[in-house]
């Protein structure tokens, strides 16, 4: 067939023109597929799908997907990785892959709330029992390690409480105890400490999986919802990604783009958002109504000195934290008050999820998210602030003008 017997329609799906190989620029380029193209029918009966030396699928990979998983492993310091549609999917698809009918999971009592409602509601379904264990005390958890226990979830801190756990000891507890590992890390992201690297030796010590919401800090934009799964063992990773392409989990080359995209900056938000917070929840600690700062970083804090062991060594001794912290506020202000404090803040946004330029907040009912643990908060009202990228001051003014509306009480600067 010549070029002139062709239709449009044709020369517009197979055309001539193939533009220069040697493009270079900042940001990788996205490659869309579902479809990917073979050489010939040897090709397409000998490429493997199960390393990353070629490509076979849109859902097994393209070159954005590959950079993106590469450049995760870096932060991390995992060796594999597995991109999902959103943290909740690394959390379920991790679940899932290592699991079955009999097995039994362990998880802090102060997991991030919808990992409980996957065991709960869906593990549950699959006959796999889960238990709580108190994320303050490794006896409690080593106790509750059974013949049947294949998997520990483990957050450090925990999710809106803030609790610090002994980490370190928990992960040696799983170790010593043959159990698999998985570590919730997308409060460090893997920025305040190396979840494969935790005794900061070169590796000695390492959680058998990390698993990191990318939608928060390595979006950083509140517009992208993605999760991944990290590894260091090629037989764990295998497993995992046998589970993640049996399920048809995937994520788009738009979205992968974004996170690329935002990733490079992501150690200059995170350390600036560290200290914004920091100067935020020192001004509500002065206030004579919060009976309670939860933020790691401070002394007295619930599992300071295991933050104070595992993330204070950065930033010359200041210690690396998220932007993220939740404060006790006192029980003689009812929830009416409280309300009226959080609808009266200008910059601080009601809404979950964090890590994007825009202050959050969000009151909890903590009593109804609480099984066992909990011991080392104080009684009062729960509120999370996520701290944005507004400029520090207007953030303390906009606490000053809504705590003094709420409370009627002088905000002590
Ligand atoms: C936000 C979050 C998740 C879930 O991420 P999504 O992308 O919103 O599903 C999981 N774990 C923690 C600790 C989180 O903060």
């Amino acid at each position: 067939m010549t070029e002139q017997a062709r239709h449009i329609s044709t020369d517009l799906v197979h055309h001539s023109y193939q533009a220069p190989q040697a493009f270079s620029a900042p940001q990788p380029a996205v490659h869309k597929a579902s479809t990917v193209i073979f050489d010939n029918v040897q090709d397409m009966r000998t490429r493997r799908w199960l390393d990353k030396s070629g490509y076979t699928y849109g859902l097994h990979g393209t070159p954005t997907t590959y950079q993106l998983e590469e450049r995760l492993c870096s932060l991390e310091g995992g060796k594999q990785c597995l991109l999902v549609p959103s943290g909740l999917s690394a959390i379920s698809t991790v679940s899932l892959a290592l699991l079955s009918a009999g097995d039994e999971v362990l998880m802090p009592d102060n997991a991030y709330g919808p990992n409980k409602d996957f065991a709960a509601h869906e593990l549950s379904r699959w006959g796999i029992r889960h238990v709580l264990y108190d994320p303050m005390n490794v006896a409690d958890l080593e106790g509750k390690i059974t013949p049947a226990t294949k998997l520990v979830w483990l957050e450090a801190p925990g999710s809106v409480s803030m609790e610090f756990p002994n980490l370190i000891a928990m992960v040696q507890t799983c170790r010593a105890r043959g159990v698999t590992s998985v570590l919730d890390n997308t409060w460090g992201a893997g920025l305040a400490f190396k979840p494969f690297d935790l005794l900061a030796d070169g590796g000695s010590l390492a959680t058998d999986v990390s698993v990191h919401a990318l939608t928060k800090y390595p979006s950083g934009g509140g517009d992208v919802l993605m999760g991944s799964i990290m590894t260091v063992s090629p037989s764990l990773h295998m497993r995992i990604k046998l589970t993640h392409m049996r399920l048809g989990i995937g994520v788009g080359a738009n979205d992968a783009e974004m996170v690329l995209r935002s990733l490079s900056s992501i150690a200059l938000r995170y350390h600036a958002h560290d200290v914004s917070a920091r100067v935020l929840a020192a001004g509500l600690q002065r206030q004579p109504a919060v009976v309670q700062l939860l933020h790691p970083a401070f002394e007295g804090a619930p599992g300071h000195a295991h933050w104070k062991a595992l993330c204070g060594s950065a930033h010359q001794g200041q210690g690396a934290a998220a932007g993220l912290f939740s404060v006790v506020i006192d029980a003689q202000f009812g929830q009416d008050a409280i309300d009226r404090f959080c609808d009266s803040l200008q910059y601080f946004k009601l809404g979950y999820s964090w890590g994007g330029p825009m202050s959050l907040v969000v009151p909890y009912q903590i009593e109804s998210m609480r099984g066992c643990g909990g011991g080392a908060l104080k009684a009062g009202t729960v509120v999370r602030f996520c701290v944005g990228l507004e400029d520090t001051q207007d953030l303390l003014r906009d606490l000053a003008q809504a705590w003094e509306k709420a409370f009627s009480q002088a905000w002590q600067a």
